[in-house]
């Protein structure tokens, strides 16, 4: 009755834009057992290094896991992007 836990691979994921530390992605159960969303996780990226984190995307608001991590991993990148 396992939950399939997704592996990306190739997360292709940019050094943190504060300290150039390694980025890593995360995965966090969400709260809400008593309403149901049981195999609702959330994602964000996050520093090893200095700790910075974004804002998570969750199983819930965009609909299944690999769209959540695919969008963590892009704002991500975005922001370590920015100039
Ligand atoms: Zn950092």
């Amino acid at each position: 009755m396992g939950k399939t836990i997704i592996f990306v691979d190739d997360l292709n994921l940019k050094p943190c834009p504060f300290c150039g530390g390694k980025a890593e992605l995360k995965q966090y159960k969400m709260w809400h057992d008593d309403h149901g969303y049981k195999d609702c996780y959330e994602y964000f990226v996050a520093c090893e290094k200095c700790k910075v984190r974004q804002l998570s995307f969750d199983t819930l608001r965009e609909k299944d896991d690999v769209t959540a991590i695919k969008k963590a991993i892009e704002a991500w990148n975005r922001r370590s992007n920015g100039s």
